[in-house]
């Protein structure tokens, strides 16, 4: 056993005082009564500063006893302590109180359940957007106070990577929960009506303007032609000229229809399995007939288990393809293919041709995003078949995924992950 400075200090101290006690003593032949009362006095001096801690202990100060010998030096280490202790707690308050204050002002509803789903604390936003209340509904599990079906699906699969919408009284509502700490759940919610709204309101301005030009585009996309037949020879390649924007344009309305449609699209039957065999051999023809020989085109396909619609997957595969064609120098090889792994199955389409630098990667599906403008027109683009092929796969819980080399080609992959029945 090790026996610390102060106490080897404080035995010294001891055999000294009972020597000095036992020598006292002896001067007046009371050796034994005075090795008593040493003992006595020596125990007395302890208990005084046992009292003494004990009574600091139960309401503890910044004015710690003061002593002597070995009692001083644990006073002055239980001060040391204690002073540490008070500034640690003092910054955990504050911090505490600061998070507790961003929290409060926050906008958005955030609610911290325990893993039976009961709320352990919310804020004030939380009252407002689901009429919580603060002592009554402490403990209440959530899917007793927060009922719409929607979100007691989304509560019970317990599959909290995306968020949730739903309507609570009136309100449209995203929610999304993160699990966090020993088996706890922070849900956070807000309010998006008016951004709902306001994307309706885009939504159907794009659709309304797409088919108000589209009527006026088809009258002088009419007369265009009959000029075409009776043009002479002057006239002719601007007549031609005005007949290729007109098709353009009219493309562009029609795939903006297209979108707007998709857009407000509402699912499907996710147990009809689709006839993908079929349905990948159509588009790969109707490709065939398009290249017109100009490149090698491969079909390497097994049959996938694959639910949606059929005609807008077909729509999607049809415009990776046709940019293929459109992206790979003639000569080039372009492959329509199929694979799966445990995850889900892909359908991949893979040129050799231009391929496109990682900068452009993530923003190639937004509306007339182009790499290469003067080339996509030329081409007979518009700028939204990538748009489309996002749209239609985001609608069947899919995802694209593009992989480019600058100079060597790319593959665009679409991939659907294994849903249960
Ligand atoms: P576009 O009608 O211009 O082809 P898309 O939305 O289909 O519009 O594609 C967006 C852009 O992505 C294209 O303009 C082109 O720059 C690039 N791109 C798409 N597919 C390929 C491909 N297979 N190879 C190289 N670039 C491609």
């Amino acid at each position: 056993m090790t026996l610390s400075s102060n106490i080897q200090r404080e035995l010294v101290f001891l055999v000294a005082w009972v020597l000095f006690m036992l020598a006292l003593g002896a001067i007046f032949g009371l050796a034994l009564p005075a090795l008593f009362l040493a003992m006595v006095l020596y125990i007395l001096w302890h208990m005084h500063n046992l009292n003494r801690l004990l009574l600091w202990l139960s309401k503890p100060t910044n004015n710690t006893p003061e002593s002597m010998g070995v009692w001083d030096e644990a006073f002055f280490k239980l001060h040391n302590q204690y002073i540490r202790h008070r500034t640690s707690r003092k910054k955990l308050t504050k911090m505490l109180k600061r998070f507790q204050r961003s929290t409060k002002a926050m906008p958005f509803a955030t609610i911290v359940l325990n893993s039976n789903n009961e709320i352990e604390w919310f804020n004030p936003a939380s009252k407002l957007l689901f009429g919580l209340r603060s002592r009554l509904d402490i403990g209440q599990r959530i899917d007793n106070l927060i009922r719409q079906p929607e979100f007691i699906k989304y509560l019970s699969n317990k599959d909290f990577t995306k968020s949730v919408e739903f309507e609570n009284q009136q309100k449209k509502i995203s929610l999304s929960i993160i699990k966090y700490g020993n088996g706890q759940y922070l849900l956070s919610a807000s309010d998006i009506t008016q951004r709902t709204k306001l994307d309706e309101m885009r939504r159907n301005f794009i659709s309304n303007a797409s088919h108000e030009l589209r009527t006026p585009l088809t009258v002088i996309s009419g007369y265009v032609e009959i000029l075409q037949d009776t043009a002479d020879q002057t006239n002719k390649f601007s007549i031609d000229k005005i007949h290729q924007q007109t098709v353009r344009m009219e493309k562009i309305i029609s795939e903006l229809i297209e979108l707007a449609k998709l857009e407000t699209s509402v699912g499907f039957d996710k147990h009809i399995d689709l006839d993908m065999s079929k349905l990948l051999t159509e588009v790969f023809n109707e490709a065939v007939s398009l290249d017109q020989n100009k490149h090698t085109l491969l079909l390497d396909i097994k049959d996938l288990q694959i639910t949606g619609i059929y005609e807008e997957i077909r729509t999607a595969i049809s415009n990776l393809l046709t940019n293929a064609i459109r992206y790979t120098p003639e000569g080039g090889e372009i492959t329509l293919s199929t694979s799966t792994d445990e995850s889900g199955a892909y359908i991949h389409v893979k040129d050799n041709g231009i391929g496109i630098s990682y900068e452009h990667i993530a923003r190639l599906t937004e509306r007339f995003y182009r790499v290469d403008e003067g080339r996509s027109r030329e081409k007979g683009g518009t700028g939204l078949g990538l748009a489309i092929v996002k749209q239609i796969l985001d609608l069947h819980n899919a995802t694209l995924l593009i992989e480019s080399l600058p100079g060597k080609g790319s593959q665009f992959s679409c991939f659907f992950p294994v849903v249960e029945h």
